[in-house]
């Protein structure tokens, strides 16, 4: 690899360590030319398989135009899009799998983004769990409804729900 500061094609490792709990190591490098040092992470790299059967590697920028779409008009940021994208990568990586299907890299996707915009969840979800009808969205949303009376019970009184014994 390239030294980032003078693109000398040759650098030296002078350090390694586990980082992100032994799923990737930090290597510190210094140039042998400039001397600067830097650091490169290495992680196992991680395959999508598509329909096709072709596997290509992941990528958190294919996450967040895949996503993008869905979010349109609704008051989410690059920011979020990015933190999103992120939470689906940790997510897959702690499954330890190195190879993945397309599908379940969409399943990753849905619970972050239900917790970021319901708007953009359900038009996530309508398009990739394939929406047929009304009902479909109905089960959806009453799902969502649900979620968020559990989450306001909980919310108002902790141990509301406790017996009285
Ligand atoms: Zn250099």
């Amino acid at each position: 690899m390239y030294c980032p500061f003078c693109r000398n094609p040759d650098s030296r490792v002078v350090d390694s360590r586990m980082a992100d709990d032994g799923s990737a190591i930090r290597r510190r490098r210094q140039c042998p030319e400039c001397g600067r040092r830097f650091t490169t992470v290495e992680t196992t790299s991680l395959s999508v398989i598509k329909r096709s059967g072709v596997g290509e590697p992941f990528s958190r920028s294919k996450v967040i135009n895949g996503v993008r779409k869905a979010c349109q008009g609704r008051p989410v940021t690059e920011d979020d899009l990015a933190m999103l994208a992120q939470e689906v990568e940790e997510t897959i990586r702690a499954s330890g799998a190195a190879e993945i299907d397309a599908h379940e890299v969409g399943l990753a996707i849905l619970s972050p983004l239900q917790k970021l915009d319901e708007v953009a969840y359900l038009r996530f979800a309508s398009v990739y769990q394939a929406f047929e009808s009304l009902e479909d969205f109905e089960t959806a949303i009453s799902i969502l409804r649900h979620e968020a009376e559990v989450e306001a019970k909980a919310a108002k009184g902790q141990g509301s729900e406790k017996s009285p014994l």
